[in-house]
């Protein structure tokens, strides 16, 4: 058994900076393993995040490793899928695995309390820095508190302040992605995931726990910056798409304003930065349009944490070899879909080719079940 640090000074044997499902995730699974375990996490719960909220049932036998029944919180199965084009030219297929649809306000939310109950601390704070020197790191928050830790997981999400500090290289170029997301009630099939394409960008919808209907869209900054305001831009580019202009015309918003997040980047980052073990987004962002990023970030988070106990449990796991082992299990996990993804928002963002492509999946209706498959993984092991 590796020597643990001492606590006296508020030293842990994991600090993961982040409390979305991806650092969530650890929390509990490294606390289940009686690992002490503190999360940073600078927002309140619960808290809603511009996400399409509909997630792999690929994740379900670890979320009840980690004691999370989200249907007991009101997800709704999800088992079909609906493709449009900004022509509004319809597809419909099964999923080959299916979904639920749930809002991030409800799933991270219940994430945390489980953290707290399995032992975690977790503390609301915005870390401002983290240094590693003689094989300790020693983490900073705004409010000028101190933490040592012998592991540090970055589950920060897309992009942070620590983005910078690491000199990592996606933060140095401009992104020109934005999202827009928003909770309408309505009519929508309950067992439905539906992407519908527009010029510029494409929405997804699906229903969530509360029966509203979860809308969310990501565009392009030159698309977007000719209206004047959100109202504008979807009247004037979204309502193209008949599905869209149905949606959004024959619903009543549930939030006062919808949410909005800019500067996506979907460059490629390092799994492993100044020894900081990175999951989730913080990791790699994948195309929304494949619809697997939380998945992902969950996914990871079991490779890391199944990984840490090992190292806390074995003398002979250095630090080198857990590093390795990490970044080798990753590219495994996630690579080819990583690459999928984006050939596929690639070929969606040329209009034309796009129209080619949705007739080609109207002649061959087997490809689409297999292009999903290729950005989704396997059912996760339940530890
Ligand atoms: C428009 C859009 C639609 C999407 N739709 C889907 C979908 O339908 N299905 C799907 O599977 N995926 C989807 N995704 C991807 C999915 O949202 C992400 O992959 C997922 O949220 C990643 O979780 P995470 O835990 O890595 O990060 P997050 O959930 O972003 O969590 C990171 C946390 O870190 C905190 N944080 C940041 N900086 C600091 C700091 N310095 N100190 C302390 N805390 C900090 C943040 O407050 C946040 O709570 C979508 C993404 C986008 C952009």
């Amino acid at each position: 058994m590796k020597k643990k640090l001492s606590t006296a000074n508020r030293t842990f044997d994991v600090i993961v900076v982040g409390g979305g499902l991806a650092g969530l995730s650890s929390a509990i699974h490294l606390s289940k393993a009686n690992l002490s375990v503190l999360v940073i996490e600078k927002n309140s719960f619960p808290k809603h995040k511009v996400c399409g909220e509909y997630i792999s049932n690929e994740v379900l036998p670890y979320l009840d490793f980690l004691d999370i029944d989200v249907f007991k919180l009101g997800a709704k199965k999800i088992d079909k899928f609906q493709l449009s084009t900004t022509k509004s030219k319809l597809i419909s297929t099964a999923l080959p695995l299916g979904g639920f649809g749930i809002s991030r306000f409800c799933l991270d939310n219940a994430l945390a309390k489980r953290g707290l109950q399995s032992g975690a601390e977790i503390l609301q704070d915005s870390v401002e820095d983290i240094q590693f020197s003689n094989d300790v790191f020693s983490v900073v928050t705004k409010s000028d508190k101190q933490f040592e830790a012998k592991i540090v997981i970055g589950a920060y999400g897309k992009r942070s302040n620590l983005d910078i500090k690491l000199k990592r290289q996606f933060i140095k170029s401009k992104s020109p992605y934005l999202a827009v997301k928003t909770h309408v009630k309505g009519s929508f099939p309950e067992d439905v995931v539906a992407l519908h394409n527009f010029e510029g960008g494409y929405c997804g919808v699906s229903k969530v726990e509360n029966d509203s209907i979860n809308l969310c869209y990501i565009t392009n900054f030159n698309s977007f910056k000719t209206y004047k305001d959100i109202d504008e831009f979807q009247q004037k580019v979204l309502y193209k798409n008949t599905f869209l202009k149905d949606i959004f015309t024959n619903s009543s918003p549930v939030f006062k304003e919808p949410l909005t997040i800019s500067q996506i980047s979907f460059d490629s980052k390092k799994p492993i930065e100044n020894h900081i073990i990175m999951c989730g987004d913080t990791a790699a962002l994948i195309h929304p349009l494949s619809g697997n990023g939380m998945s992902m970030a969950i996914r990871s988070a079991q490779i890391a944490s199944t990984l840490i106990i090992n190292y806390f449990n074995s003398e002979n796991l250095d630090r080198e070899t857990l590093e390795k082992k990490y970044l080798r299990a990753w590219n495994t996990a996630f690579k080819l879909r990583l690459k999928t993804g984006h050939i596929i928002a690639d070929l969606f963002n040329q209009p034309k080719l796009s129209e080619v492509l949705m007739q080609g999946l109207k002649w061959f209706p087997g490809i689409l079940p297999y292009i999903i498959k290729r950005t989704h993984g396997k059912v996760m092991k339940a530890e």
